[in-house]
């Protein structure tokens, strides 16, 4: 046993990379990864141990002993405590913060505990259950309780109670006369009901065979990265299902990582019918104890399967088998707070190091995995078919300028009109996006020109028609319309754009009687928002969804045979070197909602920019040919993968300290880079400027903005300009590398 320990402190708070050297008491156990409570100056905080220590480098009178252990297991197992140094490294942040990623925030700050439950259970048995029934033969209840309790197993106070009306006080008279014990055990709270009805298999496609032909020997070996490129309803869960089951037949467990968008109660019910008690949940919307309680049911084995978002990745899991990454190319995978992790690079660093197969997987992989796959980083696999050879839907795109020409200023076309038409009339279900919530996308003064903005963001107000008021999507801020233009007087303001709720309002106009739902940021706020949507367009209440983006992602509807996008191209016009990949990501997914049923499916396409061929590759849901066409692209006009972007942004109060700031990043890089002749070739451009959105939340915003080669170079400017963005300034910084949105 080793008498001292180096302890990471406080690691809920202080971003510190400093251990410190305790002493470890005897007869107490202490293991590398443990949380612990230590004296740290006057006070006591918590600590995680990272390294054991036969002896102690400081001076033996100035070390304290550990005052105790947090839990008997160790929080942070080994393989998760390298993943965390090497993360701390390649992000050059404190190890305390990829610590933190580790463990829940619930166990950090001590805010949940153990929940404990009172259980009830007969102490006599056989014969003598009849005796001590018929000596309460004045006590009904008391009977009752026996009765219920004769199978001789524990029973929870809390089912007892649904059963026989406040149990406590018959149980406790039954104790007093010895008949029944009553005590307490630890118990986990389950965010999801148990008993759920078990699902049959399905026999597997072709396709699914082949797919798992290739992973089920990779997981046997515990190596091999996967590429997995299968068509909207071409049956991938099912694929997942049996993957991991297939490693949980080997004693192994398994985490499986959905974009928190998605991870709706429907999905996870699937999984949790498949796979059962074994599963457990981890995302956002659970409450701290269920968290907590999750996360434990994982680290002591109760669990083996995790499902959950980006940060289940850190899941902590023993002996992994593999990890599966749905639908891989979402956004929601990198993380924008420090350090700004990519889920899909930890998993494939989980993997190696854990002997884990990786699976990626989606129906429009994004450019970087499809290219690394083409490199032979991945092993490609593909399911180009859906289920039972179900044809994919019948695109059509429309030209909105021919229909402008022609007179039609609507929202529909009049082919969406005649098509939304036929579906509600044969009593099918329909969905129709558009990527803007709330009324109009913009109030302009038709007098000067002058667009209505949040006054604490640089970027314009959407109206509200469900409230009236005017809302900031980047800050939240609501404020009144204002009567007159605030900049010329005039009363000529006019609503621009079309949002979710126009559409809505705009659908019952043109088709009196038809019953919607709204799906987006405002209607699916809370617990159960999402699920209460979901359900009353599943139950088919509802004919038409109308949402943004959220109706695009993994939503199984088989009554669906019409899908509509109804302003396919707002999202090209982004500050985005990604905006063609995302669109094209966005429409695909969209179009794969259509005929997943037994009727064939149609989908319209409404644009302004018909020829644009991230929208016809998406109408021919030909993902090569976007891919082929984006990629060459990227190389000509050297964007990543071809090169890394990176910027430090500068947040002030005053925009004259942000490009002051800023202003000097650029001349240390400049100078640095006149002495660096070799960085200097791998730098292919710099400048220094406001950010395309000058201000949000009354922050102004400016950068320095750099795009580099992809070499050790390249690497090293990096790690420079992280040096940069660590020193003092006098506004806050970050570094942002190869960045979700470059707004
Ligand atoms: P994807 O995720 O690839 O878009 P899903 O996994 O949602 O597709 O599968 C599409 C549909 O096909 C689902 O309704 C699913 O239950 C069904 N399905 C999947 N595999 C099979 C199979 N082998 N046999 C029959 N139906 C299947
Ligand atoms: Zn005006
Ligand atoms: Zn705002």
């Amino acid at each position: 046993m080793s008498a001292f320990c180096d302890v990471c402190v406080d690691i809920a708070v202080a971003d510190t990379n400093r251990a410190f050297t305790y002493s470890i008491p005897e007869n107490m156990r202490v293991l590398e990864g443990m949380r612990v409570i230590v004296p740290f100056g006057s006070r006591k905080v918590e600590g995680i141990v990272l390294a054991l220590k036969d002896e102690a480098q400081v001076e033996l009178s100035r070390i304290k002993p550990i005052i105790r252990t947090l839990e008997d297991y160790t929080a942070i197992l080994p393989p998760l405590m390298q993943l965390a140094k090497e993360m701390a490294d390649k992000f050059n942040c404190p190890l305390a913060a990829t610590l933190r990623l580790m463990v829940p925030a619930q166990l950090r700050k001590s805010r949940v505990s153990v929940k404990n439950e009172k259980f009830a259970r007969l102490l006599v048995s056989g014969e003598d259950i009849k005796k001590a029934r018929e000596s309460q033969s004045r006590a009904p209840k008391r009977q009752l309780l026996i009765d219920l309790m004769s199978d001789g197993e524990e029973h929870s106070l809390s089912t007892l109670r649904l059963l026989v009306r406040s149990p406590l006080l018959a149980l406790q008279k039954l104790e007093e006369q010895g008949i029944v014990e009553i005590f307490e055990k630890e118990v986990f709270r389950k965010p999801y009901p148990a008993g759920l009805v078990k699902t049959e298999d399905p026999i597997l496609t072709p396709g699914q065979e082949e797919v798992l032909s290739e992973i089920i020997p990779a997981i046997n070996r515990g190596q091999g990265s996967f590429l997995l490129h299968g068509v909207t309803g071409s049956g991938k869960t099912e694929v997942y299902i049996r993957a991991v089951r297939h490693a949980l037949k080997l004693g192994k467990t398994a985490i499986v990582l959905v974009p928190e968008i998605i991870l709706t109660p429907q999905i996870v019910s699937w999984f949790i019918s498949r796979f059962g008690d074994v599963a457990a949940v981890l995302h956002s919307r659970l409450s701290a104890g269920e968290r907590y309680d999750e996360w434990r049911r994982l680290r002591l084995g109760d669990a083996k399967v995790a499902i959950g978002a980006r940060s289940a990745v850190f899941a902590p899991l023993q002996n992994l088998g593999i990890i599966i990454v749905d639908e891989e190319h979402e956004q929601s995978y990198s993380s924008e707070s420090s350090p700004a992790y990519d889920a899909r690079e930890v998993a494939l660093s989980r993997c190696k190091r854990e002997g884990a197969a990786l699976l990626l997987a989606s129906a429009t992989p994004s450019i970087l995995s499809f290219a690394k796959a083409g490199r032979g980083d991945y092993m490609l696999l593909e399911m180009p078919e859906r289920v039972n050879a179900k044809p994919l839907p019948k695109v059509h795109i429309v030209d909105m300028r021919e229909e402008l020409r022609l007179g039609n200023t609507g929202i529909f076309s009049n082919l969406l009109m005649q098509k939304l038409e036929e579906c509600i009339k044969k009593g099918d279900q329909a969905m129709l996006f558009v990527n803007r919530r709330g009324y109009a996308p913009s109030v302009v003064c038709r007098s000067c020109g002058e667009r209505l903005q949040c006054n604490q963001c640089d970027v314009a107000q959407t109206y509200h028609r469900s409230d009236k008021q005017m809302h900031c999507h980047y800050c939240g801020a609501v404020t009144s319309v204002p009567e007159k233009c605030p900049s010329c007087g005039s009363n000529f303001l006019k609503t621009c754009g079309v949002g979710t709720q126009k559409l809505e309002e705009e659908l019952k106009r043109l088709f009196p009687g038809v019953t919607t739902v709204r799906l987006d940021n405002d209607t699916t706020r809370g617990k159960d928002g999402h699920r209460k949507q979901l359900s009353v367009f599943r139950s088919g209440a509802a004919q038409v969804m109308v949402g943004t983006q959220m109706i695009a992602k993994g939503l199984d509807f088989p009554q669906v045979t019409l899908v509509g996008a109804v302003l396919a191209d707002l999202s090209l016009n982004l500050p985005d070197y990604r905006a063609a990949e995302r669109t094209f990501q966005l429409l695909t997914q969209l179009a794969g909602r259509s005929g997943r049923g037994d009727s064939e499916g149609e989908v319209i396409i409404q644009s302004y920019k018909p020829e644009h061929y991230a929208i016809k590759a998406a109408a021919t849901q030909d993902f090569r040919s976007f891919f082929n066409q984006e990629f060459s692209r990227r190389r000509k006009d050297l964007y990543p993968p071809f090169t890394i972007i990176a910027r430090i942004l500068c947040l002030a109060d005053d925009n004259i300290i942000a490009r002051k700031v800023s202003g000097e990043m650029f001349s240390l890089l400049d100078n640095k880079l006149k002495e660096k002749p070799l960085w200097k070739k791998s730098v292919l451009f710099f400048r220094e400027d406001d950010a395309p959105i000058k201000r949000i939340m009354g922050k102004h915003r400016s950068q320095l903005f750099i795009k580099m080669v992809d070499n050790k170079q390249g690497e090293e400017v990096i790690a420079y300009l992280s040096e940069i963005s660590r020193m003092e300034w006098d506004c806050s910084v970050q570094l942002e590398v190869n960045p979700a949105t470059l707004a």
